[in-house]
């Protein structure tokens, strides 16, 4: 089979890949109905995060289970399912408080560019839809494989409530599905941070109720300004750096909340500044395998669509455009369809 290959930076290639098997009981290979480029994939591809040798690229999947070693039991050939970009055991002591993302038996999906799948613990893993969903429900439900899901666990740990002041910092998919996170969870004014036209249009489509395309202490002082003075509850950092970080937290009251999900590049925090601003920070790998069930509901039952990040759809063997596309801001978000899938 051919799939995504990284060299080195801006260097994506098509090209051939063993056809991944089952190598424990535990494994299940499933056959990829969509993937996608995620922001985190161009921190590598611009490199910024050096890599050792020729990597296979992709951690977002949905698609249709092909084969099960003989110890898994809650997924079988023939179904739709979804999973984390962690593989998580769903069953030790840190899964059970919700944090499959740091289970003990945690491994870290990777090759989903491709038309085939090994997942690791897929009894922990993988979530089944009754039936083989609609093809227009696709790019929703790929989404909960990591973007949507990591939007949702942003505006969890930033602890959204109805009712809520929200500010959302980023406006990358995950930023963007941050604002769909919010609405969804009853947050009464949401202000998304964006100097970009198409994005902002998209979070407000997702229910942003202002936008703020000032940064820095200029954006800090204009979300003071927005809020009576008293700055947001909530706030949801997706980016991942020192400036996107400090902009977080200055834009949080004094006990309000940063859910902070950009995976952080060169970030470091200053204790005395910390203690005085009085915020919670909650943050890390979205526990998405946490949120699955809930997220497919809603997204089944047509409450959130959040598939709509994705505004450039490629076959798979032009990944590399994908790359290109999302490196210079061409597009939201690549949708990846494998040829012959669908
Ligand atoms: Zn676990």
């Amino acid at each position: 089979m051919q799939g995504a290959v990284l060299y080195g930076p801006r260097d994506v290639r098509f090209e051939e890949r063993d056809i991944p098997t089952i190598i424990k009981q535990t494994d299940a290979i499933i056959r990829i109905s969509a993937a996608c480029v995620c922001g985190s994939d161009l921190w590598p591809y611009r490199g910024i995060q050096p890599i050792a040798q020729p990597t296979p690229m992709g951690h977002e999947y949905c698609g249709i289970v092909e084969e099960v070693g003989s110890a898994v039991t809650s997924v079988k050939p023939g179904q739709f399912v979804i999973g984390s970009f962690f593989a998580s055991d769903n069953i030790c002591p840190t899964c059970q408080i919700g944090y499959q993302s740091s289970c003990q038996h945690r491994e870290l999906i990777g090759g989903a560019q491709a038309p085939l799948l090994r997942v690791p613990l897929a009894d922990g893993t993988l979530v089944a839809t009754s039936e083989v969903p609609s093809e227009d429900l696709i790019p929703n439900l790929l989404t909960l494989s990591d973007v949507m899901g990591t939007g949702w666990f942003a505006a969890d740990a930033a602890n959204v409530k109805p009712g809520s002041t929200v500010v959302v910092v980023g406006d990358g998919a995950v930023g963007l599905l941050g604002v769909l996170s919010a609405k969804q969870m009853g947050a009464k004014r949401i202000i998304a941070m964006s100097r970009r036209a198409s994005r902002q249009k998209l979070a407000r489509e997702f229910g942003a109720t202002d936008i703020v395309t000032e940064r820095g202490d200029e954006g800090i002082a204009r979300i003071k300004e927005l809020t009576n003075g008293i700055s947001a509850d909530s706030v949801l950092e997706c980016v991942g750096t020192q400036e996107s970080m400090m902009q977080a937290i200055k834009s949080t009251r004094p006990g309000g909340y940063v859910g902070y999900v950009g995976v952080p590049h060169g970030v470091s925090l200053d204790g005395e500044q910390l203690f005085f601003s009085h915020v919670h920070l909650h943050g890390g790998p979205a526990p998405v395998r946490r949120y699955l069930p809930e997220l497919i509901k809603l997204v089944l039952d047509g409450k959130i669509n959040p598939g709509k990040v994705f505004d450039l759809t490629l076959p798979l063997d032009q990944v590399a455009e994908g790359y290109r596309a999302m490196d210079e801001r061409r597009a939201i978000k690549s949708l990846l369809r494998p040829n012959g899938t669908n």
